[in-house]
């Protein structure tokens, strides 16, 4: 099965940028399917309020049940106090199974790494360069999963990318996805060291084509087994599907 563990869906309000206005998956959808990709998560795009985001993605997921799986998205300082509670309804009432934070509003606080650690759920974060918080998250949470978006920098900061696969390699809670990722050599370093089996493919479309991320996998030449847990092994063992 392939899973697409980075991809946005749902609208915003600030209307300042795509991220903050809209993502449509209706090309996405097709062009997936055009990739052989199975299933894919998706998440809310940069809003002003996450609760309504969720429902929303909520709703687009439950329109296509057979092809999207929902995670959830928080602002770790905005929404302090009742990030359990909107974690818990996401879960128990939308079935999502993960959590969505972006490093340009705010990192994981103890109190969202506490309530997925006590929903299961692992945390798809995007750090923005942050490459130093990573030990801290991975040794203080042993038993949640984080996957470090876009090897850790999505604006090609190679300074990052040149100690994640140590990183990954070195705690086994830390994993990657591949999206957006442009140097294509830091990708194949990253296997390299930390081993197929830490590295998620994820495209973060709908602005980024699924099928162009895919053959970037493609063309890492690795054995069928270990394309295969980078194309959806490795997701479905942290999902739980
Ligand atoms: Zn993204």
């Amino acid at each position: 099965m392939v899973i697409d563990i980075h991809c946005h869906a749902g609208t915003a309000e600030k209307l300042q940028a795509p991220w903050t206005t809209r993502a449509d998956l209706s090309r996405y959808l097709e062009r997936a399917e055009e990739a052989g990709i199975d299933k894919t998560v998706v998440f809310a795009i940069t809003s002003e309020d996450y609760e309504r985001a969720n429902a929303e993605v909520a709703e687009i997921v439950s329109r296509h049940r057979d092809r999207l799986i929902g995670f959830a998205r928080v602002h770790a300082e905005r929404d302090k106090g009742k990030i359990e509670r909107l974690l818990r309804l996401a879960v128990e009432d939308y079935g999502f199974r993960g959590i969505k934070i972006h490093g340009a509003e705010a990192l994981p606080t103890r109190e969202v790494c506490e309530a997925a650690e006590g929903l299961g759920l692992p945390i798809l974060i995007d750090i923005m360069g942050r490459v130093e918080i990573l030990p801290l998250l991975a040794t203080e949470f042993p038993e949640v999963n984080f996957i470090v978006a876009h090897l850790g920098s999505f604006s090609d900061d190679w300074r990052v990318f040149q100690v994640m696969p140590s990183m990954l390699a070195q705690y086994p809670n830390l994993y990657a996805d591949t999206s957006g990722i442009r140097f294509f050599d830091y990708l194949l370093e990253a296997v390299q060291v930390a081993g197929a089996k830490k590295i998620l493919f994820g495209s973060d479309g709908p602005l980024l084509h699924p099928g162009l991320e895919m053959q970037k996998i493609r063309l890492l030449k690795l054995s069928p087994e270990d394309e295969g847990l980078i194309l959806g092994g490795n997701a479905q063992r942290l999902l739980g599907i």
